[in-house]
């Protein structure tokens, strides 16, 4: 391994070092250095990224840099804009990730005011089934499916469901492959409550127009 392809590879993946890593550290005192510091600036963008994100923080690591970057200029943008690009959404906070995911599905349903009109007809044990992709199912029946489709949603795909109920339509969103983290939140937002929590697979988000609706859905979704 030559000098180049070390630096890449520290780039590319700070925290992990195998045999030839190891093997051209240890003979080469330049290279060595620049892992170091490499590590060094990214245990403090991990520390930093460990509150929420606010904008321009990588400018001003940027400048935080000052005299290396100065140094070597565009090692440590690159190795900023790498370490940012790869960390932000990992990093972000369980209990963030989950009330960003309320808010999102909170103005996803408010906006797609036809999802409260439709009146498709699911079939049997559709509910059921798209539930159990997540490791859960619904322990009381609340209502009929009335609307059912696949929409965007915090980056993912979600399944996007209107469920009829005596009390009103509860909007729900599945998002199966959701790999962030995120901790139940429940918020108050545009005269509607949404619930984000976690599933045994992925996450998921209710919004419905009162809090009491809301926490039915909830309760009613119990583990498979
Ligand atoms: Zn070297
Ligand atoms: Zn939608």
């Amino acid at each position: 391994m030559n000098c180049l392809d070390f630096r890449r590879a520290v780039l590319s993946d700070p925290r992990q070092a195998d045999g030839e890593r190891l093997a051209h550290a240890a003979s080469c005192a330049a290279c060595r250095v620049f892992a170091e510091r490499q590590a060094d600036l990214d245990n403090r963008l991990f520390d930093a990224m460990r509150v929420e994100v606010p904008d321009g923080l990588a400018d001003r690591v940027l400048v935080a840099q000052g005299p290396r970057r100065r140094r070597t200029p565009w090692i440590w943008a690159l190795a900023a804009s790498v370490v940012l690009a790869t960390g932000v959404a990992l990093l972000v906070p369980p209990g963030l990730a989950g009330e960003r995911l309320a808010r999102e599905a909170a103005m996803h349903a408010e906006e797609e005011k036809e999802s409260f009109r439709a009146r498709q007809v699911a079939a049997p044990g559709f509910l059921q089934a798209v539930l159990a992709d997540q490791g859960v199912r619904l322990a009381v029946s609340m209502g009929e499916v009335t609307y059912a489709r696949l929409c965007p949603l915090a980056g993912n795909t979600a399944r996007h469901i209107v469920i009829t109920t005596p009390d009103g339509p509860v909007t729900l969103f599945l998002l199966p492959t959701d790999d962030q983290r995120r901790r139940r939140a429940e918020i108050a937002t545009g005269g509607m409550t949404a619930i984000a929590m976690p599933a045994g697979r992925g996450s998921i988000a209710i919004v419905a127009a009162n809090p009491e609706l809301a926490r039915a859905l909830e309760r009613a979704l119990a583990q498979a």
